[in-house]
């Protein structure tokens, strides 16, 4: 059965240390179909970040504007910041048959949720409370008042996995992974996503079966 699905817009959430960007950027390396969404954000950049691998940073101006001119899918504000996925770029590559990652806060995916029906939405879990306070603390980037926040912000936020269509514990990178990647071929196969092609396939064999 030849499929040209349209690609499938995977959200991944998590607070803040629970490992989604070392997972979101392990599963690009490993699958060709797979695209990270780069989303734009008013933040000053950190040590090592890359203007438009890992954001496109720009001016809180032209972000505002931005949002005037209906260019993201979905934006929030996160720790004083403004972070928005920008549309067109998504769009076309769903168009395209490519899988998309937004790895966007809760606030941003609960949007996506009410707009992208067919969305698949997986939140990552940190092992322990524990050792996603460690995480945050090695990260080192932070400032004490910033830790504090995202600390605050991580007990409040695992609340909200009960929106999410699946929960990763992120144990180890490769398993957290090998999960994320299972979930996207179930996903696959899901019936009310390949209903059309099973439709087509199915008038596929009345034609043969009318003409032989
Ligand atoms: P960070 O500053 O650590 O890169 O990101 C802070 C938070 O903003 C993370 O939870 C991250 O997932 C979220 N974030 C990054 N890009 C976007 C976006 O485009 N939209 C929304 N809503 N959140 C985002």
């Amino acid at each position: 059965m030849q499929q040209h699905d349209r690609g499938i817009l995977i959200v991944i959430s998590g607070p803040s240390g629970a490992g989604k960007g070392t997972i979101c950027k392990a599963l690009v390396e490993k699958n060709e179909n797979l695209f990270i969404s780069v989303s734009a954000t008013t933040r000053n950049p950190r040590v090592g970040e890359v203007e438009g691998i890992n954001y496109y940073f720009i001016s809180r101006e032209e972000f505002l504007k931005r949002v005037e001119n209906d260019d993201f899918l979905e934006w929030a504000e996160v720790y004083g910041n403004y972070y928005g996925t920008p549309k067109s770029t998504v769009d076309q590559m769903l168009d395209q048959g490519i899988n998309v990652i937004l790895e966007i806060d809760i606030q941003g995916a609960l949007k996506v949720k009410e707009n992208a029906k067919d969305g698949v939405f997986v939140f990552i879990l940190p092992p322990s409370m524990e050792e996603l306070k460690q995480r945050i603390i090695k990260r080192g980037s932070e400032t004490q008042e910033s830790l504090m926040t995202r600390f605050k912000s991580a007990y409040q936020e695992i609340n909200y996995v009960s929106k999410y269509n699946y929960a990763v514990v992120n144990d180890t990178v490769e398993e957290a992974v090998m999960k994320i990647e299972s979930i996207i071929l179930a996903e696959k196969c899901r019936v009310d996503r390949i209903k059309e092609t099973i439709i087509e396939s199915k008038e596929g064999l009345i034609h043969e079966q009318l003409y032989d």
